[in-house]
């Protein structure tokens, strides 16, 4: 079945799906079938190296699958390209890097707009009150971020205020899917839990799936889901 044939549930689908960086490469990524339901939260474990960055690297369209189809809100993003695929992230994913990968220039409200510059219709969803600097400051502010405000620039922030900008850009405009790549691994236990309440708390309020990798069992409580990376791997 293709994967853009996704039953109206699923949000995200891979459909014999295989990729490798280099050719001949040891390291090979191969999914017969995956999905993730509209609103799920789920967990995606394995160990370093076992493949989850490049997992959501191709969810997203950062690098596009060799062989099968990724559907993504019933279109194949893995037929886009170019403009239109950057385009289509924009609109449809909020990320979260495992080290945040705040911009150093620009303010702490323009980090969170970022996302919005490629995407117009998520652009004005965040726009409900005219000026989606104005959302942004009301996400940050939620976020605990209203003193860090006038603070101009991203690098002067402690990591806990670094994970909160970085969970306000990615919840922006209500993506319909948000995914995050180990994002807690450089907290302590208390900022990972804390990070971790304020993610589920505020994607559930945008209603937004959520897909979180990590090699950390500890967290797996808190998801709907968990599964091996490895389970999903065709089996030769
Ligand atoms: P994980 O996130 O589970 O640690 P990765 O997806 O980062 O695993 O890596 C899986 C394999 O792909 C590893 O062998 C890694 O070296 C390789 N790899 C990851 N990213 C790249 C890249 N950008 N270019 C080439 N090889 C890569
Ligand atoms: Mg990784």
């Amino acid at each position: 079945m293709p994967a853009s044939d996704a039953a109206d549930g699923d949000i995200l689908r891979f459909a014999d799906v295989a990729f490798s960086w280099r050719q001949g490469d040891a390291f090979r990524l191969e999914i017969e079938g995956f999905a993730v339901q509209r609103g799920e939260s789920l967990l995606i474990m394995g160990p370093s190296g076992s493949g989850k960055s490049t997992f959501l690297s191709l969810a997203c369209g950062i690098v596009s699958p060799e062989r099968g189809e990724i559907a993504v809100a019933g279109a194949t993003i893995s037929d886009l390209r170019g403009a239109a695929l950057d385009r289509f992230r924009a609109e449809h994913f909020g990320i979260i890097f495992q080290m945040f990968n705040l911009l150093p220039y620009g303010s702490i409200v323009d980090n969170v707009l970022l996302p919005l510059i490629f995407a117009r219709e998520r652009r004005s969803r965040a726009s409900y009150d005219g000026d989606p600097a104005e959302e942004a400051r009301r996400l940050l502010a939620r976020l605990g971020l209203e003193s860090a405000l006038h603070r101009r620039s991203a690098p002067t922030l402690s990591v806990g205020q670094q994970q909160r900008v970085a969970v306000a850009r990615a919840l922006i405009g209500s993506p319909a899917v948000v995914i995050a790549d180990e994002p807690t691994s450089a907290l302590d236990r208390d900022h990972q839990q804390a990070f971790l309440d304020l993610l589920f708390e505020e994607a559930e309020r945008a209603g937004a799936t959520l897909v979180m990798v990590s090699h950390d069992a500890t967290m797996a409580p808190r998801f709907q889901r968990t599964v091996e990376l490895g389970s999903l791997m065709r089996q030769n």
